[in-house]
């Protein structure tokens, strides 16, 4: 008789987004000649970079000829694409060996599959608010306990909130694991170099795994603080950090899909050596690697006419946030992020709630944003704007909350 994943079973549906959607969906009813302007999904909207382009007409074009042909490619990821990524550390002085780049189709997967790597019992820390998939993938492997108003009793959180400056505070005994995201999703806020390297030698002290999410690492401004791009940047991380970077948001790749892991051979958390080679082993059991033609897309991001090309892109969003941050900074409102991310944090105004200031912002300006609190306890009367609509809507968007809320 077949039982099911009862951990699987107790996690209910996505209430976030499908609640958004529903609230959206039944405002576009009532209203069907209004644009609405989304503010609140985390994807890209500019297409693809022209060397990105044409590296993908190129590999198509191998794949059509049988001396080019392409077939299974290394698990790990083609050698070109791995040794360029080596040397984009390389540049910013971090020694990085091919070999410990592994090439996937997401990070979203690879944050999702590693804690598989993990025993039942490990405790593990998230700060708060947090990218969802960090927590529920742990409570899918049975480390969530149960859902209370304060989250999963399994997890251990962090708060995050303005009274911190979104840093998150040591805990006083430590997990097995901790979840970093900087700059962070949701919070558009970046560690500096010093708070990095207060959690790298923490982890050394207590036999703590830091996993290490820099998937928005090319939105950090270096002309404004110091905020490593890597946490390889700190002296000793090797050997207790694992990083998570992608090419959704540094080159558009949302639906071309391309990121990579960082797992180092020297790491050695807690004496436990072998997390390289069962992340090798984990990954040629259950994985056949990207795309050919993918991984030469991303090959062209990387080159220096494709860094130019994505980093025009990137400005882009930049100048959106700083619009947004701007506009609302000038409204009253306290506004966090966007300065190294494509994320605004913004803090509700008028004693509403998360969700208040969702609906009063579609109802009376048809612009949506994300209610703070679907991204954990923390997130209560926060709200979160994304950067990446297109200069004229992001315009249009400002527009109509100064209106809504100079009347309100
Ligand atoms: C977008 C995003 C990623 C990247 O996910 P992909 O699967 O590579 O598209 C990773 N982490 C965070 C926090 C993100 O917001």
């Amino acid at each position: 008789m077949l039982r099911i994943n009862p951990h699987y079973a107790r996690m209910g549906k996505s209430y976030l987004f499908a609640e958004i959607a529903h609230r959206v969906a039944k405002f576009r009813a009532d209203h069907p000649d209004t644009n609405v302007i989304s503010m609140g999904i985390g994807d890209v909207t500019q297409p693809l970079v022209p060397c990105v382009i044409n590296a993908l007409h190129a590999a198509v074009d191998d794949m059509g000829s049988s001396e080019t042909f392409h077939g299974y490619g290394p698990e790990q990821g083609y050698p070109f694409l791995r040794e360029a990524l080596a040397l984009e550390y390389a540049a910013r002085g971090v020694s990085i060996s091919p070999d410990d780049i592994f090439i996937s189709d997401g990070a979203k997967c690879d944050l999702g599959n590693f804690q598989e790597l993990f025993a039942p019992e490990t405790t593990v820390a998230v700060t708060d608010p947090v990218y969802p998939v960090y927590v529920d993938s742990n409570c899918m492997a049975g480390r969530g306990g149960t859902w209370t108003e304060q989250g999963w009793s399994g997890i251990r959180y962090l708060p995050c909130t303005a009274e911190n400056n979104f840093i998150p505070p040591f805990p006083e005994i430590a997990p097995d694991v901790l979840y970093l995201c900087s700059p962070n999703n949701p919070t558009g806020t970046a560690l500096n170099r010093s708070t990095l390297e207060a959690w790298v030698h923490y982890a050394q002290r207590n036999g703590m795994l830091i996993m290490f999410d820099a998937a928005y690492e090319c939105f950090i401004d270096d002309s404004q603080d110091d905020i490593p791009h890597s946490i390889y940047e700190i002296p000793g991380a090797e050997e207790v950090a694992v990083e998570f970077r992608s090419f959704s948001k540094s080159a558009g790749f949302t639906g071309l899909r391309c990121a990579f892991a960082v797992v180092p051979s020297r790491l050695n958390v807690g004496g436990n050596g072998q997390l390289h080679d069962m992340w090798a082993r984990r990954q040629t059991t259950k994985y056949n690697g990207c795309p050919y033609i993918v991984q030469k897309a991303a090959q062209a991001a990387c080159s220096p006419e494709g860094r130019k090309q994505t980093q025009d892109v990137i400005r882009i969003y930049r100048s959106n946030a700083t619009l947004m941050r701007e506009t609302m900074k000038n409204l009253g409102l306290s506004v966090y992020g966007g300065v190294h991310a494509p994320y605004l944090w913004v803090r509700t105004p008028q004693h509403m709630n998360s969700w208040e200031f969702f609906q009063f912002l579609l109802d009376r300006a048809a612009v949506v944003c994300t209610p703070g609190s679907g991204f954990g306890p923390s997130g209560e009367g926060y709200a979160r704007f994304t950067a990446f609509s297109s200069p004229e809507s992001t315009l249009e968007a400002m527009s109509r909350l100064s209106s809504a809320l100079k009347t309100a």
